[in-house]
């Protein structure tokens, strides 16, 4: 409230007021009001920069950042269960793939690696989120690698059962001549008296004794090498070299069925028995090589003998008769 001030009117002899200029009234009524806007400016921004009062806006990016907080913590926890399935993987490939196929596990440590040296997450540092943001992509990356080294391991496994697959069809496993042919039991490895001298002497493979021109079989995948009777006692004979070490011979035989060099399957048709070389009857004199060390063939007939021919033959076998050569 402004003074009311008075001043003294000689020509009516009284005090009279002062009325204020009507402009100076304006002006005084627009400080006011300038006056009241600042104070309401000011107050309004103490009052926004405390934190129990939001504006709209606030209120629904706080609803959003929670939202987002619940999806990070439901991604948390399928990249969790996602953990667990390859977990199970790993441990499958480790203790039964891995080992079927003779390779080394991967070491846990290697499996589950971080990332070392230099902070990857420094980036999403600093912010209100950061840690869930950061353990999220942590979690990500562990797993990512951990995919890509499972991936490795089976692409390394798929060639070892290749390799396997091969190293089966090449290993020298069936019967060379079919049971039905056969008019005897073999004579099988070990020592057998000599046919011709009748002294006793390693046998170093096993007699299959079947009439002229039965057919003769090859016992794996592989190669002829030889085909030809230049070999001294063992008459018109052949050779298939199968990889990975193994060798298998046919003595005796009466006619060829393959030339050198040719590629044949195991239960191909090769050649016949007969009587040639150092031989008493027509029969087939059979053995394996192993690494070029004669083996016994009858580890290897799992292929073709039910469990009870396998028992007959391995009695006839291990029986000290006379070998045929
Ligand atoms: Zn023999």
């Amino acid at each position: 409230m402004s003074k009311v001030k008075y001043y003294y009117d000689p020509d009516t002899l009284s005090y009279r007021k002062i009325e204020p200029k009507k402009s100076k009234r304006y002006r005084n009524l627009f400080f006011f009001l300038l006056g009241s806007a600042l104070f309401g400016f000011l107050g309004l921004i103490i009052l926004l920069n405390t934190s129990w009062v939001n504006t709209p806006k606030e209120l629904s990016l706080d609803r959003e950042v929670r939202n987002y907080e619940l999806q990070f913590e439901i991604l948390s926890k399928k990249m969790e269960q996602m953990e667990q399935v390859l977990a199970n993987i790993e441990e499958r490939d480790n203790n039964i793939y891995r080992l079927y196929f003779e390779a080394n596990p991967i070491p846990e440590e290697q499996r589950r690696a971080g990332f070392g040296g230099v902070n990857r997450y420094k980036s999403l540092e600093g912010f209100n989120n950061s840690e869930i943001i950061i353990n999220a992509t942590q979690q990500l990356d562990i797993i990512q690698k951990q995919m890509v080294i499972q991936s490795k391991s089976l692409d390394e496994i798929a060639k070892l059962a290749e390799e396997k697959e091969k190293l089966l069809a090449a290993i020298p496993a069936i019967q060379p001549v079919r049971n039905e042919d056969l008019t005897r039991m073999a004579s099988g490895y070990g020592w057998r008296s000599d046919p011709f001298t009748k002294a006793r002497k390693m046998h170093r493979g096993m007699d299959f004794t079947a009439p002229r021109g039965t057919p003769i079989y090859a016992t794996g995948d592989g190669v002829v090498v030889r085909a030809d009777n230049r070999s001294s006692g063992y008459g018109k004979h052949i050779r298939i070299d199968h990889g990975y070490g193994y060798m298998s011979l046919y003595a005796h035989l009466s006619k060829y069925n393959v030339t050198k060099k040719q590629k044949v399957k195991r239960g191909d048709l090769i050649g016949f028995i007969g009587n040639t070389g150092r031989s008493q009857a027509p029969h087939l004199h059979y053995e394996v090589f192993k690494d070029k060390e004669r083996i016994n063939p009858i580890n290897f007939y799992y292929g073709s003998l039910t469990a009870e021919e396998f028992e007959n033959m391995l009695k006839f076998a291990t029986q000290e008769n006379q070998s045929l050569d």
